[in-house]
């Protein structure tokens, strides 16, 4: 997009199809093509075309998904890795120091606080669990060398809601600085730097790639001198998304917002049923008006998304054959794909949290609710859970 067209401020679902999305200058191609390619030639010494010289560094297809993923979320600068921990690790090894402090969510997903607990503690930084959910309990676990707050609203698997505006300003007040993991709403359904984040991170193997057939993570900030120290750590860590990859996510992208749209629509209907259902416990989806975190979401989230999780009143080996019985939802890890999963967190995607502060429930079941009809997926529900 030239400056002359972005005078009027165009709305989310037009910048997801056309942000970063020029048409090639050699063939008009509408669609950025697949630059499959590790080098470029040099017009003489240093003599660079466009600024790329090693595909690590730079690649224009990954050019492409990083100014898509900038725009989206509002920042300055986006970062395309190959995978939502990449991008994780990237952003812990460039804020933190042996010494430093981090304040983590009591409920997150479970690789990123394997990260926290296995890898990047052996390296002298320090964490403690919170809360985040109320603000107060993220203010008391701050210490003098609290350096971050991480927040992932709604969490993996418990749909907790962080109010990001409140927490960024806690976070602020003590020279931290706020990441959100924005993964489970999308920019679509949430914009945590316009609420105050100063970074925010993406496994956009999920909702962003939507169709699950690619792994990635992305980084997005608007913070100037931080972008810049991340783009060093970037291209000196090296775990860039390949272009076929930032392809794969950038194509997903052009559907997200109509996606979302289906998703939160087919979701709601499902936690309706869940919750008048004799065989469930407890519903754990934020649009329902007895969640918790019900009124920040309504404030924070323009919809309430495809994650529900439930459980079931006769325990944990009833919730493992409720999974083993769906038929039509596929059981397996991931998220945020166009095609309904199913899964048991306490043996499967939370596994690695086992005896942690971020232990799961046993009888808790998480949906990712797809795109399919509704009345086919109420249907193989009520026959699972028959
Ligand atoms: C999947 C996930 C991640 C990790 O991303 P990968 O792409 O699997 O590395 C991080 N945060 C959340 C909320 C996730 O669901």
């Amino acid at each position: 997009m030239t400056h002359e067209q972005s005078s009027h401020e165009r709305a989310f679902e037009t910048l997801a199809i056309h942000a970063g999305n020029t048409a090639d200058p050699l063939t008009g191609a509408v669609v950025p093509p697949i630059y499959q390619v590790s080098t470029y030639k040099q017009d003489g010494v240093g003599g660079l075309r466009g600024g790329y010289e090693y595909s690590r560094s730079a690649n224009p297809t990954r050019t492409a998904l990083e100014e898509n993923l900038a725009a989206l979320e509002g920042g300055r600068r986006g970062l395309a890795f190959a995978s939502g921990l990449a991008a994780e690790d990237c952003l812990l090894r460039t804020l933190l120091s042996p010494g430093d402090h981090v304040v983590i969510p009591n409920d997150a997903y479970g690789g990123t606080f394997r990260l926290f607990a296995k890898v990047v503690s052996r390296w002298g930084v320090e964490w403690s669990v919170a809360d985040t959910s109320d603000a107060a309990a993220v203010r008391a676990a701050l210490t003098p060398r609290t350096k971050a707050v991480w927040v992932e609203t709604p969490s993996n698997p418990l749909l907790g809601i962080t109010d990001i505006a409140a927490v960024a300003e806690v976070a602020h007040a003590a020279g931290a600085r706020l990441v959100v993991d924005n993964t489970f709403a999308s920019p679509y359904l949430q914009q945590p730097i316009a609420l105050g984040a100063d970074v925010v991170v993406h496994s956009t193997t999920k909702y962003m790639g939507g169709h699950s057939d690619v792994v990635g993570g992305a980084l997005v900030t608007d913070d100037a001198a931080l972008a810049e120290e991340l783009v060093f750590h970037q291209n000196a860590m090296g775990a860039v998304a390949g272009p076929f990859d930032a392809w794969l996510v950038l194509r997903g992208i052009k559907t997200l917002a109509v996606r979302m749209d289906r998703h939160s629509e087919n979701a709601t209907r499902i936690a309706d049923m869940l919750t008048a259902h004799p065989a469930v416990s407890q519903v754990l989806y934020p649009g329902l008006p007895e969640h918790a975190g019900h009124e920040v979401a309504a404030k924070q989230m323009k919809a309430f998304g495809g994650m529900v999780s439930f459980r079931l009143k006769a325990g944990e080996e009833a919730a493992v054959e409720v999974c083993n019985r769906a038929q039509l939802f596929t059981l397996g890890e991931s998220l945020g794909g166009v095609e309904s999963l199913i899964e048991h967190p306490g043996r499967m995607t939370h596994a690695s949290v086992a005896g942690s502060a971020l232990e799961v429930p046993g009888d808790l079941v998480r949906l990712s609710v797809g795109i399919e009809s509704g009345d086919d997926l109420l249907a193989d529900l009520k026959q699972a859970l028959a």
